[in-house]
């Protein structure tokens, strides 16, 4: 079996190809780990291998495999309502029902729930009974970062894949193949900051990743939750100052952002909120104040100090 753009784990794969060639695949995987670690990466070869008509699946070739992993096979169905908080018992229903329609061209329909830690009980409870008695050509892949919040009934019916992280000598030469501008020295910090996960490490390098206190900010500061600020502080206070600097900074760039939606432009929905509840000027001072604490960053002063100084002027 061929893992294209799966890098590591290499015992998954070896487990996965003897069951596939001696054709023991099961009916529902579970496939665990954090943000960027390969989920989706990986349900995707899943699927096209069990699509994919040829003797080497996933050839990667054929009209199978092709739709599959661009992510328009009509018999891999994705069941998620990305807007909404939770996967609902209405949506799981929904699958109930079509998973009882044959294939349209696969020999397969497989289901993949890319959240599945979000479903509600109820709907657990749905999807448990169609797991339970499936039609024989149904297949269930269920991602998530959580696997503890999955009921163990579920959990017990699920074949069970857990992503690694990826080792330096595999990732650092892909993602410097990814990113051909970045200097190694970037490269391989991305990748240590990322714990090893592909996926995070890429965010990094393109500057995308949110890190979770600039949305806990981003929560606070909009409502005017002042306890709820300091809280958030006081829990930054032992960060190494350069992790500290990378927070202020998507704090700055937000706030930059929510005076630019001050002025009529459109922005992230974050940056729009902050831009709803703040008037201009408070974030003219909150901009300068989050720059000042940057500056005490790279002057050596202590964690601590800066983010109690925050609290009290913030
Ligand atoms: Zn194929």
């Amino acid at each position: 079996m061929e893992f294209a753009g799966f890098l590591g784990n290499s015992d998954l794969k070896q487990r996965l190809s003897a069951s596939f060639s001696a054709g023991k695949m099961a009916h529902c995987y579970l496939i665990c780990g954090p943000a960027g670690s390969g989920k989706r990466t990986l349900a995707r070869i899943l699927a096209a291998a069990m699509e994919c008509g040829e003797r080497n699946a996933p050839c990667g070739c054929c009209s199978d495999c092709r739709k599959t992993l661009d992510g328009c096979h009509p018999d891999v169905i994705t069941i998620d309502e990305p807007e909404k908080k939770t996967v609902s018992v209405e949506l799981i229903r929904q699958l109930q029902a079509d998973a009882y329609v044959r294939p349209n061209e696969g020999p397969r329909k497989i289901y993949v729930i890319p959240r599945a830690q979000d479903m509600t009980d109820s709907a657990q409870n749905a999807l448990l009974k169609l797991m339970e008695e499936p039609p024989a050509y149904v297949v269930f892949l269920l991602l998530t970062d959580n696997a503890e919040k999955l009921l163990p009934t579920v959990r017990s019916r699920c074949a069970e894949l857990r992503l690694e992280p990826v080792g330096e000598r595999e990732a650092l030469p892909w993602l410097q193949r990814q990113f051909p501008q970045k200097d190694a020295q970037s490269v391989r910090a991305a990748w240590s900051r990322a714990g090893g996960f592909l996926g995070q490490a890429k965010d990094l390098l393109q500057g995308e990743l949110q890190l979770p206190q600039t949305t806990q900010f981003a929560q606070a500061y909009a409502a005017g939750d002042r306890y709820g600020l300091t809280l958030l502080l006081c829990s930054m206070e032992k960060l190494p100052r350069d992790k500290l600097l990378e927070v202020l900074s998507q704090w700055k760039q937000l706030v930059a952002d929510a005076l630019l939606v001050r002025a009529g432009l459109p922005g992230g929905p974050e940056a729009t909120a902050l831009g709803q509840h703040r008037t201009a000027p408070a974030l003219a001072v909150a901009a300068n104040l989050i720059q000042q604490a940057m500056e005490h960053c790279t002057a050596n002063l202590g964690a601590g100090h800066i983010c109690g100084w925050l609290a009290v002027n913030l």
